[in-house]
This record gives C-alpha cells, structure tokens and sequence, in this order.
C-alpha cells in the first residue's frame, strides 16, 4: 500500500469521486452521492461486496426514529451523545458524537423512505450503556441482509461497483491532493483511474496481524471474527499522507463467540439475567457490562474459554438473530434439564457450578450487587432448562483510525483539513475512545453509515 507521487502522471479517465470498499460505509456514501446526482464508482477487493458488514448482526443504533415513536420510545440525539461519551469516558471529539448522533436517524429513515430499507427498532432488550431502546435492524437483523440491500439499492441508482479490483496506492501531489489511484485485477495487472475526490471506506486494520500487535496488543492473537480484507489501507495511506490518526488501541471486541465453530452468540444472554463462568465453574465478570470488553477477560480465563449460561426465556429472545438461530441449528446451545446435567453436558465440575448458579440466584432474589460490581436487583431467575454454549472471546473490528471532522474530511495534525480526502467507517477514527470498554453497542455501523453519508454528501458538495 503505497503513495505515489503523481508528478507527470496522466490517467486516461479521470471520475469526480471515487470511493474504495463496498462496505456499509462506501455503499451509503455511494447513495448519498446520486442523490446528489453524482457519477460515483465504487472499487472493491472482494467478487461480491461483504465487508465486516455482512459479518454483523446489521443493528444501527438511532435516536428519535418514526420507529421509536412508534415504539412509544422516549429517545433524543442528545441523550444517545451523551450515551456515546459516558461510554467512552469523555475521549472522543464532542463535535464529531453530536454531529453523528444528529445525522443517523434522519438517514436511516432516508434508507427506508428512499431505498426501501425495512427497519425495525428492538424492544425487547436494551443494550449495555444505551439510555433507550434505539437498535434498529433490518427483519432478519443481520449484516448480510443490510449489505445485500445497500448493494441493491445502490446498484438501482446507477452507482457502478467494480469487484474483485483491490486499490493498491494513491496517486498525491506534494500539497497532499490525490489525483488518482491504482488497482489490481484478478489476473494481476494494474489499473489507473484519476479522480477529483477519494473516499477511504475500506475498514480498519483487524485484519493485520502486525497492526493489532502494535495497536491492541491485548488482543494480539485472539481470534479476528472481521473481514479478512481489511489490512488497514486507509491507516497506512493516511499516515503516509500526513494525516492525524487518534485511538488507534479502540476497538470492538466480544466476550460470547460459539468455539469452536465460531458464531456469535447474542449478548442478550447475558443482560437479560444469563451468566458465564470460566472451566472452572467460577463467574470472572460483571457480565451487565458491554460485550466488547469482555473479550480480553474471556481471554484470560484458563484456555481461553468460558460457558455462557442461560435459560429457555432468554434463548427466546436472543432467538430474534439470525446468528443465534444458526448456532442453535448447529446444535452448539446446549439444553440440560437440571444442574447435574449441565455439568455433564458442559464438563465444568458440579459442585463449583451449583455453588456459583446458587450464590447467582440468591443475589437475584435479595436484589444485591456481587464482587464484581453485578447489581442483580429486578433480574429474573434461571429457570430449567438451562441453555450453555461454549465460547471464546474475539477481535470483531478496531475503532481507531484517521481523524475526521463532521463531514468526513481526513485533518492533519494541525486540524486542516487535506484537499480531497474524506473517510468513513473502520476507515476513520471512530466515537469510542482508546479503549475496548468505549465501545458501545452500534458504534461501528453508527460511523459507517452517518459517517458514510456525510462523507457523501461533502464530496458530493466539492
Ligand atoms: C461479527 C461482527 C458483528 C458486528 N455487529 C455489529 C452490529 O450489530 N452493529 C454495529 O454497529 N457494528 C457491528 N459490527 C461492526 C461493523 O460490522 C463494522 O463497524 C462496519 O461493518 C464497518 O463498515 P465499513 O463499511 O467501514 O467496513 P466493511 O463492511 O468491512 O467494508 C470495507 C470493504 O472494503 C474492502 N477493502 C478493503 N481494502 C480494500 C482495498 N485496498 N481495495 C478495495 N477494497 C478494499 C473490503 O473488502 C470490504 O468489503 C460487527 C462486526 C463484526 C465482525
């Protein structure tokens, strides 16, 4: 990944805005430039556009939606930035949380109206560190269906995406302008393309083996459950450029990853009155806290692994996700009548395990805070059958990146911003602070598609 100087260099087509990745990011801004009625191609590594994106479960969080009201869900960009900062502890741009805030339900009721997006608000559980119920989904509240329908809609509005054409360096005068760019195909020849403004929407850097262990080293060989293909192109191109990078050690990662066969297990299990215990049969968390920095503590517990327990109540509710429904499918969310059985079935030793679901219950019943810091007033109890699944805690996406300003322009150290360079998603320094507990639910898909479109927009404008 390269920048190369673009003295002398002549591009026999030169396109007003190119953007790199067809991710949530890169297809939301490709819809914000048509609206604009904008030519705007989008290059992409990958045969069929999937990203991190499709990874996902596709929630986006927003406040004041027509779908809250609807909900009767009290909710305001307000309180969400201040949601977004308590979480983070203070470290992100305030400007940049309220700006992100303001714009995300507006766009998601621009997808719907517009493209045809059916979103839906979740109600039946609020997420660790959000004031209100405000993750919304699309029916089968998972990425590839929001990836799917982004692609679809920005192909009918005549937005050209060109697969399996991975950008390799950028073409950049001595004041920081890109002029263009090169990309390889399949068959490993290169192409060159000029164009007026460039949007990075190629991710982060979870894909790197080398920059997590600079930059999360925490997590330095933990399981990456995002999109191989981003290696962290937008960082490197930035940094060569000169642009200000922030919290590059931020990141999203998750406590309750099914091992081995590897899916995502909902999180809800846990705030809705689950627990895990590591091999031992013993609690090592306050598991009420967000699922991100849970992933570092499961890694600590003996071999890496923890069993999350639950009930058939709270399997009906994490039985909304397609994820969820997978693993079930997979037979991997074990079912066991009584203690004696789930010892059996999970291999933790018995007695430590009904000594830990005992003490769980009783806290549950007087309402009382454990070790940890686990206030269990007003949970429901565990009742039998009991629901386990063995998991492992993983590197989901990083959340560090590129400083950006509200409509997406890369700055530099000094704050100004380069001549025609904007970046959105895992691209661009995110809203959760340096450290793995800043992550809130909905984060990473909030800077994809606001950021997205304000990126968009602003290039649009220019
Ligand atoms: C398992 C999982 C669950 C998650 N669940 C949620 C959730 O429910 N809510 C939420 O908010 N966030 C969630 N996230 C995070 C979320 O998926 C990401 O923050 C978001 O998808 C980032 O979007 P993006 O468009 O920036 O990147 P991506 O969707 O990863 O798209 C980037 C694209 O750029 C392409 N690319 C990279 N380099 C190049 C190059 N040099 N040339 C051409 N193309 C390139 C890649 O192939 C990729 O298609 C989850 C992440 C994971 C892994």
């Amino acid at each position: 990944m390269s920048i190369l100087s673009a003295a002398g260099v002549e591009f026999e087509l030169t396109l007003p805005v190119v953007i790199i990745g067809a991710g949530a990011a890169g297809l939301v801004a490709a819809l914000a430039l048509r609206e604009a009625g904008q030519e705007v191609l989008v290059l992409e590594r990958d045969p069929v556009p999937r990203g991190s994106t499709a990874l996902s479960a596709g929630l986006i969080p927003a406040p004041a939606t027509r779908w809250q009201q609807a909900a009767g869900e009290a909710d305001s960009p307000a309180l969400f930035a201040a949601d977004i900062l308590a979480k983070a502890g203070g470290e992100p741009d305030p400007a940049l949380v309220e700006a992100l805030a303001a714009r995300i339900g507006p766009v998601l009721e621009w997808l719907a109206d517009r493209h045809g997006l059916d979103f839906s608000v979740i109600t039946d559980f609020r997420y660790p560190g959000h004031s209100a119920c405000r993750m919304h989904g699309l029916p089968s509240r998972s990425g590839e269906e929001l990836v799917d329908r982004l692609r679809e809609a920005a192909e009918a509005a005549g937005v050209e995406i060109l697969c399996e054409a991975q950008v390799t360096a950028l073409y950049a005068d001595a004041g920081g302008r890109i002029h263009g760019l090169a990309y390889r195909r399949p068959d490993g020849s290169e192409e060159r393309l000029g164009c007026d403004a460039l949007i990075l929407a190629c991710n982060g850097y979870g894909g790197n083996p080398a920059l997590v262990a600079e930059h999360v080293p925490q997590l330095s060989g933990a399981l990456y459950f995002g999109h191989a293909g981003n290696q962290g192109d937008a960082l490197l191109w930035g940094q060569a450029l000169g642009a200000a990078t922030r919290h590059l050690s931020g990141h999203q990662g998750h406590g309750s990853v099914a091992h081995p066969i590897g899916i995502l297990i909902s999180w809800a299990t846990m705030t809705q009155g689950g627990i895990q215990v590591n091999l031992e049969g013993s609690r090592f968390a306050d598991e009420s806290h967000g699922y991100s920095e849970a992933a570092a503590l499961v890694l600590r517990q003996p071999e890496g692994i923890a069993w999350s327990l639950f009930d058939e109540r709270i399997a009906g509710i994490a039985r909304q996700f397609e994820d969820f429904r997978q693993a079930e499918a997979a037979g991997v969310v074990l079912t066991a009548p009584d203690i004696a059985a789930l010892a059996a079935a999970t291999k933790l030793p018995e007695a430590a395990l009904a000594a830990t679901l005992a003490e769980v219950e009783r806290l549950k019943r007087e309402g009382a805070t454990d070790g940890f810091g686990r206030d269990f007033a007003g949970v429901a109890p565990l009742v039998p059958p009991y629901r386990a699944v063995r998991v492992t805690g993983a590197l989901f996406h990083t959340q560090g990146g590129l400083v950006v300003d509200a409509s997406a322009r890369v700055l530099r150290p000094d704050g100004a911003a380069l001549p025609n360079l904007y970046a959105a998603g895992g691209a661009a320094c995110g809203v959760s602070g340096s450290r793995a507990e800043g992550y809130l639910s909905g984060n990473g898909l909030l800077t994809a598609v606001a950021l997205g479109h304000a990126a968009g927009e602003a290039a649009g404008r220019a």
